[in-house]
């Protein structure tokens, strides 16, 4: 038997259909295709830091239950206490640990679309039917659609990616209100980008039983750290935790996490900056004829390309050759036909982005 026939005799088919989730290598560009946050921290934190690294013992396990850094969540990222919290590594974890709770053969998986592509990925990797429910032109929620879906697949699990990504926008907090009374399921609001933003749900968990606000550090400045949390009643929480692997959280990222915590006031600093550049990215962005950016409450701008002679596949292949590497979503999706995202980066990559496509255009 060739490899091949045993692993089409062995491995799940739906596992077989998949492809495995693929980054470009950035080689030297400057990286703006992945919302990371461009900043890194002055030369006395990293003295700190690396200080506190040394205590950290790695011939032993973690704290399984984390309970120092939970402790830091609570008190620093407006939390209750009253609610219960589980850990993943990265919120991808969080969002493959729901719905293994959740999987069964008749258990529907819901999203709006264009949105977060884990949604789907995880979904179908395990089994699950995903339905995705095409927003409007505007990348507004299409309501009324929302509420047949909600009725016709009874969804056991609705994720809202609130800004959403890849769009950039906020969906609308009353309608959403509407949608969770709705859904007997779970409905997951994935705040990813809740520190470029004032809108939240995470002090409303309370109101809706089945409300679960999921969150991560990753676009906060802690990509590297793959640290992500879930808020919600002890209830669920309880259940989801015998999903979660013992020592999914290693010491080393619960104790770096525990330090950025402390130092709150920095990453405050870099992600306000960031919100204010991305409106001088965006004007910019407005101000080349042949662009349309959208506005966005997260760290990236999403635009089409509207240009003579020149598509948004071709613009994305320019710019890379120049040293910048943005992300290409021509072709990912129907509504994002034309449509490339740019991470928020410092002034001077925002400005090297603005002139490298200006000069691409007069070419
Ligand atoms: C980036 C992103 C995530 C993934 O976060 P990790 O914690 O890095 O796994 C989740 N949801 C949305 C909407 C994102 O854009």
């Amino acid at each position: 038997m060739s490899i091949k026939e045993r692993v089409d005799s062995l491995v799940r088919p739906e596992v077989r259909a998949l492809s495995a989730y693929k980054t470009v290598d950035p080689g030297n560009c400057i990286k703006l295709d992945a919302m990371e946050n461009p900043y890194g921290w002055p030369q006395e934190m990293l003295d700190d830091w690396l200080q506190r690294l040394r205590s950290v013992e790695v011939n032993r396990y973690p704290d399984p239950e984390a309970k120092a850094l939970k402790q830091a969540i609570y008190s620093s990222q407006g939390v209750s206490e009253r609610f219960s919290l589980l850990l993943g590594n990265g919120s991808d974890e969080i969002i493959q640990i729901i719905l293994m709770a959740i999987a069964s053969e008749d258990a529907v998986v819901m999203a709006p679309e264009p949105t977060f592509v884990m949604y789907r990925q995880i979904a179908r990797s395990l089994g699950l039917k995903f339905v995705g429910v095409p927003l409007q032109e505007d990348f507004s929620l299409d309501f009324d659609a929302m509420c047949k879906a909600i009725e016709k697949y009874r969804p056991a699990v609705l994720f809202l990616a609130y800004p959403n990504n890849p769009t950039g926008n906020l969906f609308d907090a009353g309608e959403i209100e509407t949608l969770i009374k709705k859904t007997a399921g779970l409905v997951v609001v994935d705040e990813a980008y809740a520190p470029f933003t004032d809108e939240t749900f995470i002090a409303r968990v309370g109101e809706f039983e089945n409300l679960l606000v999921m969150r991560t550090f990753s676009k906060l400045g802690l990509a590297g750290l793959r640290l992500g949390y879930l808020v919600g009643a002890d209830g669920w929480i309880e259940q989801l935790e015998k999903l979660r692997l013992p020592y999914n959280i290693g010491s080393l990222t619960q104790a770096c996490a525990e330090f950025a915590l402390d130092r709150l006031e920095l990453f405050e600093e870099q992600t306000s900056q960031i919100r204010k550049d991305r409106q001088l990215l965006l004007n910019s962005l407005a101000a080349i004829e042949g662009l349309e950016p959208m506005s966005s409450e997260a760290n990236f701008v999403l635009f089409r390309v509207r240009q003579e002679g020149m598509t948004a596949s071709e613009l994305h292949e320019c710019l890379k050759s120049t040293g910048i590497l943005i992300k290409n979503l021509h072709g990912s999706a129907e509504a994002l036909t034309d449509c490339l995202r740019v991470t928020v980066g410092t002034p001077s990559e925002n400005e090297r982005v603005i002139s490298e496509i200006a000069n691409i255009f007069k070419k």
